[in-house]
């Protein structure tokens, strides 16, 4: 297979992006039957105005939006066919059982498998992570067994194996990237050895947007006779599979992240090694005969499906590939790709901005993350959400990889084929305007006030430090945008004594945690904690609510009641205050180390 990339980078050497960039438009015109306009109408959800702005969809790597038509394969399903699979005889159950079934079907001609019994229908990727990880994984591994990674791996390809670790003594090992955000594949053969039992590595990384060469390492693990499982979350809707050319034992993916709804993703699995597997959870569906003792399991795939498994995700994903087919993968590959290229070049523009993954040219899937001087991915994100640009930040899931890169997060754009160079430009525009606007913070536009106090306090934070013996210490963090703050605090039993913390964070986090330092210290305790509440009350009441002044006691931090327009964002500003609470609550019980985390998932 031809890789797009090498097209673009061609045309980038030899006739200047622009021509590269020209491919985003011509791609979808070089087939009659499909027109931009065309795409976009199959997309209702893209046909809106946020914050007074068309949307522009850029965070298609945590999940993609749904084309029409598999909106109506859901609604067609409860509509006319809504019934159990497999067990019934009626009308209404065989009709769903056929349609259940032929997705399965379409799924296996898509990755091109031998046959649909290599498909398992999953909750999505790292159900299928899992599942293997809990069969096969238990199975085959021992003590001394080693596990092979990469360094780029998302928390779904990486906490499943840990665990395995853990149960059967087995280690992990990780192929490092270089600096060039790509796989170090010089250092493959020293680190591939016997003791590999697994080798499972992500195909396009949904932090640095890098293509890794999937037939190449499935090749390499072979010659040591290693399984081989194929992370395709990020690929499987944007690029050819090919799961025979590739060579893989195993591969995953996630149907929501490729025009299917959420709830349903796939395993595929080896028909030799699916059939050797032990079941994973036990069930309806899975068995063959059950008496009070023991228990006999159908053949794979459906020993992996107990109990009624999400029949209308199923079906939609199958409408998903239909529709994903009538487009064409090698030409969304080709848009992605130049759209992320284009991105990259535009983005490097930026003064201060840098750019995470391979350098221009490289091997880049449809995404591009990136770092601001300045300006947390926060509020990167949150000034692009002003003007209806909807990206991604945060450590994506691959915390590991931005502790090796010395980051907390990054800001993520991630393109499909509905998207267009013009959207692109209006967020190099947005940016651009955020960054030359306020030359120290990238702050949110709240007025001048919040600009001048913020800008203060995030560059210079007030009572930055640690205290030493006899004072309580409570870490705290947003994890799932990276923010810390490490809060230490002196009580005697009428006050605070002393107050001071370190920590990263946005510019509210640092902002907050500054000005709450200030407010505190010297604080009778009683009086400390009814400031906290004021604190909380005035940031976390509804968006709707007068905003007026604010309490005069809170004084400066006032400015940060306007977060409450950026529900999202008012647990930045909380968290060294969740802090203060927690170290009151210490102190109470005696103890002098605590820690409180703000969890919310993301993708
Ligand atoms: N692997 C990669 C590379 C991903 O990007 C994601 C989703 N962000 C996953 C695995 C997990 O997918 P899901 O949450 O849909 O199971």
């Amino acid at each position: 297979m031809r890789l797009p990339r090498e097209q673009t980078q061609e045309a980038l050497e030899k006739e200047g992006l622009g021509s590269a960039t020209d491919l985003l438009e011509s791609n979808f015109m070089n087939q009659p039957h499909l027109s931009w306009e065309r795409i976009r109408a199959d997309f209702p959800i893209l046909d809106q105005q946020v914050h007074g702005q068309p949307l522009v969809y850029f965070d298609n790597a945590a999940t993609s939006q749904k084309p029409r038509a598999v909106l109506d394969a859901l609604r067609h399903y409860y509509e006319h066919d809504n019934s159990n699979v497999h067990r019934g005889m009626h009308a209404l159950s065989m009709r769903a059982t056929d349609a259940y079934e032929a997705a399965r079907v379409k799924l296996a001609r898509y990755l091109n498998a031998a046959s649909a019994e290599e498909i398992v229908f999953t909750r999505g990727a790292t159900e299928s992570i899992n599942l293997v990880a809990q069969t096969w994984g238990i199975q085959n591994l021992r003590a001394g067994d080693v596990i092979l990674l990469t360094e780029m791996e998302h928390h779904s390809n990486l906490v499943p194996w840990q665990l395995l670790a853990e149960r059967t003594g087995a280690t992990l090992r990780f192929l490092p990237i270089n600096a060039r955000h790509e796989l170090a594949l010089e250092r493959l053969e020293e680190l591939l050895t016997p003791e590999v039992k697994l080798f499972s590595f992500v195909h396009i990384s949904n932090s640095l947007g890098t293509i890794n060469p999937a037939a190449e390492l499935c090749a390499a693990a072979r010659k040591v006779g290693a399984t081989t499982l194929v992370d395709a979350a990020q690929s499987a809707g944007h690029m050819p599979l090919d799961v025979q050319e590739l060579g893989c034992d195993f591969l995953v993916l996630s149907g929501h992240k490729m025009c299917g709804p959420t709830g349903i993703g796939a395993l595929y699995g080896k028909k030799a090694l699916l059939d050797a597997m032990p079941p994973w959870q036990g069930g309806g569906e899975m068995i063959l005969q059950v008496s009070y003792q023991k228990s006999t399991w159908k053949p794979a795939p459906y020993r992996f499906e107990a109990g009624t498994p999400n029949i209308a995700g199923a079906i939609a994903l199958g409408a998903a590939v239909d529709y994903i087919e009538s487009i064409g993968r090698a030409a969304i590959f080709e848009h992605d790709c130049a759209l992320a290229q284009y991105a990259q070049k535009r983005l490097g523009e930026i003064p201060g901005l840098r750019v995470l993954g391979p350098p221009l040219g490289g091997a880049r899937g449809g995404l591009v993350s990136f770092v601001m001087d300045q300006a947390h991915a926060h509020d990167v994100v949150t000034l692009a959400d002003q003007a209806g640009i909807a990206l991604r930040g945060g450590h994506h899931c691959t915390q590991p990889l931005m502790q090796k890169l010395g980051l907390e997060s990054s800001a993520r754009a991630s393109f499909y084929f509905y998207n267009t160079k013009a959207e692109v430009d209006r967020l190099i525009d947005v940016l651009a305007k955020g960054q030359s606007h306020a030359s120290a913070t990238f702050s949110l536009p709240l007025g001048e006030l919040y600009e001048a106090v913020v800008t203060d306090h995030a560059t210079r934070p007030r009572n930055f430090g640690e205290l030493g013996e006899g004072a309580v210490h409570v870490h705290g963090d947003n994890p799932s945008c990276g923010d810390t703050i490490d809060l230490h605090v002196q009580l005697t039993p009428e006050k605070v004594e002393n107050i001071k913390f370190t920590g990263h964070g946005c510019t509210i986090c640092m902002t907050s945690a500054s000005l709450m330092t200030l407010k505190l210290k010297g604080k009778p305790l009683p009086e400390a904690k009814r400031l906290a509440r004021l604190f909380h009350d005035h940031v976390a009441a509804s968006p709707d609510a007068e905003t007026g002044p604010g309490p005069r006691e809170l004084g400066d931090l006032n400015v940060l009641g306007g977060v409450r327009q950026f529900p999202q964002r008012v647990k930045c500003a909380m968290l060294a205050w969740r802090a203060f609470e927690q170290a009151l609550e210490e102190a109470d019980a005696g103890v002098t180390e605590g820690a409180i985390s703000t969890e919310e998932p993301q993708a």
